[in-house]
């Protein structure tokens, strides 16, 4: 599969089009950045551990029956994507309060609440991807509320699998972020990766951070981390 033009230039992630109008390649950047962009650097072997992740997610999901973009790792740092129509929202299902949430709110990070939140924001750099809620999504023409319907029904289902699949391996999934598109028959699937640059994970021993926020913190050993979530995941998939 040929790369075409860049379709997105984001600092860890790169989209191109494939060569065929119904693909898009994702490439796993070493590059990682907070803040806006304002805090940057590359870590070696990151963009192969991001690439190696999606697959196996990926893998695992579909065979637990979730709808997504990707279909294959097509290199050591590229994965090969359904071609969607982007919905500019993003779903943040979370477990335990941490990162804006606690911030927000003035609540510690760690909390546990009984029920899992589901926090809905408007993906638009320019106004730094604001929360908003269902009422202005429908509003706004991003989507109808049965089409929020199916993308909360599956930021439940993803989080049920993969809580436990995490568990296992003696890691909490703190939250996640998910991305939607839709598919040219209107079918909704999730378009984004769950990695350690979009989701948080902890040690539930030792409460040691194994994702992007030990770059936020300056926590150092951001290569090492990943690569022992990735094992550890991986440990528990076989
Ligand atoms: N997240 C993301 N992209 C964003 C914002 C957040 O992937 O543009 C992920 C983030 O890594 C975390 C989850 O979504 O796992 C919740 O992020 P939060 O709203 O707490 O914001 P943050 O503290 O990351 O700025």
């Amino acid at each position: 599969m040929k790369r075409n033009e860049i379709l997105k230039d984001r600092i860890s992630v790169r989209e191109y089009a494939a060569d065929n109008q119904k693909f898009v390649i994702e490439e796993f950047t070493d590059s990682i950045s907070v803040f806006n962009g304002i805090k940057m650097a590359d870590i070696e072997g990151k963009g192969e551990i991001m690439a190696a992740m999606a697959e196996e997610l990926g893998c695992y999901l579909r065979t637990k029956g979730i709808e997504a973009r990707f279909v294959e790792r097509i290199s050591s740092n590229e994965i090969l994507c359904l071609k969607t129509e982007i919905i500019p929202l993003e779903i943040v299902t979370r477990n335990i309060v941490a990162g804006s949430m606690a911030g927000r709110l003035g609540i510690e990070e760690g909390l546990r609440p009984g029920n899992t939140i589901y926090d809905l924001f408007y993906c638009s750099p320019e106004l730094e991807n604001p929360l908003i809620n269902d009422h202005h999504a429908v509003a706004l023409g991003f989507a109808g509320y049965d089409e929020l319907d199916e993308m909360y029904s599956v930021a439940r289902k993803v989080n049920g699998i993969l809580s436990v699949l995490f568990d296992r391996a003696g890691i909490a999934l703190v939250d996640f972020r998910l991305c939607f598109g839709k598919l040219p028959d209107g079918r909704i699937v999730a378009a984004s990766e769950i990695t350690p640059d979009t989701a948080r994970f902890w040690d539930k021993e030792t409460g040691e951070r194994l994702d992007k926020d030990r770059f936020r913190m300056d926590m150092g050993k951001i290569g090492d981390s990943y690569r022992s979530l990735y094992q550890r995941m991986k440990s528990v998939l076989q």
